[in-house]
């Protein structure tokens, strides 16, 4: 999520050239007591448990910042893949040694949990689970090499999924389902480094898994990520990967929102190109993805509170959460 990158390519966009992916980088639903939504829709979904949600957003912040090579990271680690095990999805843990950015040697783990392995009609649903270890759009340059808490970038999305992946524990959906948690994904070159350091340094275990998967053919139907899907007043804008590759499935998750009475949070509006998990799979493994992130029309393209040290609990709102993470819900259990 390189701001630069991002501009151009929105730049880009604009200008209607093709751009080849290598490019860098309700009102809450009326909680009713039944299963009924606004307009008569009928929600076949279970009810999405924000608290939960919220909880294991907490529980992530608790072990400190992920930041991937530290001893926090692999607490936190530990923690997610006992709670999917415990949650009865098939927990496979993917670890690999990547070079990076500054030619250190770091631990990958990506976390893949099955619900149903057996099926062979699948959905998978992504987030990232690492913290940035900069806050480079801090103002204040001693306070941009610390790392962040990474409560909406990062922790918001796994929250959502652990609660998914809890809810499909005791409601089959007719699909399988494969929760997905990528590491590395958020320690791009910081805007304080001027000398641009070539490599992919975004996105880097989603990139891992796209090229090597977790099993052999792996394949799905599509994929939904999510990123920073928890703060207050959220704008879930039309990324622009998602609408260039799956803009069907754009429109099936932002209807079923509009459905449930979300569509405050999922407007049906154009925003920027992002460089986020979802285009190393689309452009490797042809899976159609689209990333549910909160875009704002600001300078950096996002919340004010990006990448900086004000990305902690205070800004996360149990109303987005729901909103995001029933409207996931609602989409899955949907398919046939
Ligand atoms: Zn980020």
């Amino acid at each position: 999520m390189n701001k630069k990158s991002k501009f151009i390519a929105s730049l880009i966009a604009i200008m209607g050239i093709l751009l080849s992916v290598s490019c860098n980088s309700c009102q809450s639903a009326k909680t009713a007591n039944s299963s009924t939504y606004s307009n008569e829709y009928k929600m076949v979904s279970p009810m999405f448990n924000a608290d939960s949600a919220y909880s294991y957003i907490e529980k992530q912040l608790s072990f400190g910042p992920r930041v991937p090579g530290t001893q926090k990271h692999v607490e936190c680690g530990n923690w997610l893949a006992s709670k999917l095990k415990a949650f009865g999805t098939e927990v496979i843990e993917q670890k690999a040694n990547v070079i990076h950015i500054e030619g250190q040697e770091i631990e990958i783990r990506n976390i893949i949990a099955s619900h149903q392995p057996q099926k062979e009609k699948r959905v998978m649903l992504f987030a990232h689970w690492d913290s940035r270890p900069y806050a480079d759009e801090e103002s204040d340059r001693e306070q941009q090499n610390k790392p962040i808490i990474s409560a909406d970038d990062g922790a918001s999305g796994v929250g959502v999924l652990l609660e998914i992946a809890r809810q499909l524990q005791n409601n089959n959906t007719e699909i399988g389902i494969d929760i997905m948690l990528f590491d590395l994904e958020d320690w791009g070159q910081p805007n304080f480094e001027t000398n641009y350091i070539p490599g992919d340094w975004w996105c880097v275990g989603s990139r891992y898994w796209s090229e090597q998967q977790h099993i052999e053919n792996y394949k799905a139907e599509y994929g939904i990520l999510l990123d920073m899907v928890g703060a207050a007043n959220a704008t879930f804008m039309h990324e622009g990967y998602s609408m260039q590759y799956a803009s069907q499935l754009v429109s099936k998750i932002w209807s079923t929102a509009a459905n449930l009475g979300y569509s405050q949070y999922f407007v049906q509006k154009n925003g920027g190109y992002i460089t986020d998990d979802h285009v190393p799979i689309i452009e490797n493994m042809n899976i159609p993805c689209v990333d549910i992130i909160n875009l704002k029309n600001s300078s950096t393209g996002f919340a004010s509170h990006w990448h900086t040290h004000n990305d902690d609990i205070r800004n996360i709102s149990k109303e987005t959460l729901r909103a995001a993470g029933q409207t996931v819900m609602e989409v899955i259990y949907k398919e046939k």
